[in-house]
């Protein structure tokens, strides 16, 4: 699913995720139909909703990258965020520090709000609902009629959320697996969290069919969250100290960014290749296979390669073999460039990456 950029920080790129957009627009539709006296009330929360995830990720984003993590983007999700890094923390310290960061944002903002209530009582606030007898129903309403009392609610709620459901991807499963972590190493931990996760999710999934459909779209997130954190651990720990040296592809087949489409493709059938790096003087691109398709054959003698070439990140040998595969994987790239010194060393292809990962799992399980 696609997400909207919204402009970056702190060199952050932040995007919105295509779900909250169509929550909103479905939101927004449902009220104006069936309930339009409290549209704005919603709009309102909704607003109280995407500043408070955003917030929150932030505060994990700060800490990360005072830990040293480099923080390539935060993608806002309703329930909360994920913001995405091609690191992940090394030490379970790290990993608790900045897995508490987010939810601790929501807390000292729900705190403050208590607070300032009760300092100064004429504020608006529901006080009848703030006993234990009180009923959803009311609940629901003072969350409405009373902004700042939205604004406590949503930081409750996507605090205690992510902070007390023990799963991966969410704040408090990285807290599990940081403890267990502890104790058992990092990549067992990992193992365990994601099978806790999942037993949650599809006990989440089950109470959700019956009860709330937002927590069945919910434990989706969690249960293919956790395979997904479970799968990129399993890649680095097996690749770890894996040298790359031996798959780099010291002679890539190039073609200029100057030379034709028809060019390329000659290229192309000449070495038996899905895709060409593109020299574009200064940086690197790739052409594959789907690309030149997508242009009719009647035009490649009068298109240039470099017009059509997608550019590629580069990276240097000296990252670790499984920081310069997430950059691949991350991104579906064929290739990527390897430097050495500023110099091109040559070229990392996926199909090789995926023979030294099977071959290396077979040594690792030896
Ligand atoms: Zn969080």
């Amino acid at each position: 699913m696609r997400s909207v950029k919204l402009g970056k920080i702190m060199g952050i790129a932040v995007e919105l995720h295509s779900t909250f957009v169509w929550l909103l627009v479905l939101l927004v539709v449902a009220l104006a139909v069936f309930d339009p006296a409290n549209l704005l009330a919603v709009l309102v929360l909704f607003f109280f909703l995407f500043v408070s995830v955003f917030m929150h990720e932030l505060f994990h984003s700060l800490v990360a990258v005072s830990k040293g993590t480099k923080v390539e983007k935060i993608v806002l999700l309703p329930i909360g965020g994920v913001a995405l890094s091609e690191e992940m923390p090394e030490k379970p310290m790290d990993e608790l520090q900045l897995a508490l960061a987010g939810p601790m944002f929501n807390f000292v903002v729900v705190a403050g709000i208590l607070a300032v209530v009760y300092a100064f009582p004429v504020l608006p606030w529901p006080w009848h609902v703030m006993s234990a007898g009180a009923t959803a129903e009311a609940l629901e309403q003072a969350v409405m009629r009373y902004p700042l009392f939205g604004l406590f609610w949503v930081n409750l709620v996507l605090g205690a959320f992510n902070l007390f459901v023990p799963a991966l991807p969410l704040d408090g499963g990285r807290v599990l697996r940081a403890a267990l972590a502890m104790i058992v190493g990092f990549e067992k931990a990992t193992h365990i969290a994601t099978k806790v996760s999942q037993l949650l999710a599809i006990a989440m999934a089950i109470i959700g069919f019956f009860i709330n459909w937002i927590l069945l779209i919910i434990a989706l997130f969690v249960y293919f969250g956790a395979v997904y954190e479970n799968e990129a651990v399993v890649t680095r720990e097996t690749l770890r100290g894996v040298s790359l040296h031996a798959i780099i592809n010291r002679r890539p087949v190039t073609v200029d960014a100057g030379q034709s489409l028809q060019e390329t493709f000659d290229e192309m059938a000449r070495t038996n290749r899905l895709a060409v790096l593109v020299d574009m003087h200064g940086l690197y691109g790739f052409v594959d296979a789907g690309m030149l398709s997508s242009v009719g054959k009647e035009s490649w003698h009068a298109v240039s390669a470099g017009s059509i070439a997608k550019p590629l990140p580069a990276a240097d040998i000296s990252e670790s073999a499984a920081a310069i595969i997430a950059k691949m994987t991350g991104k579906r790239l064929p290739m990527l460039p390897v430097f050495e010194h500023g110099e091109l060393l040559g070229i990392v292809e996926e199909s090789e990456i995926n023979k030294l990962y099977a071959l290396t799992k077979i040594l690792k399980k030896l």
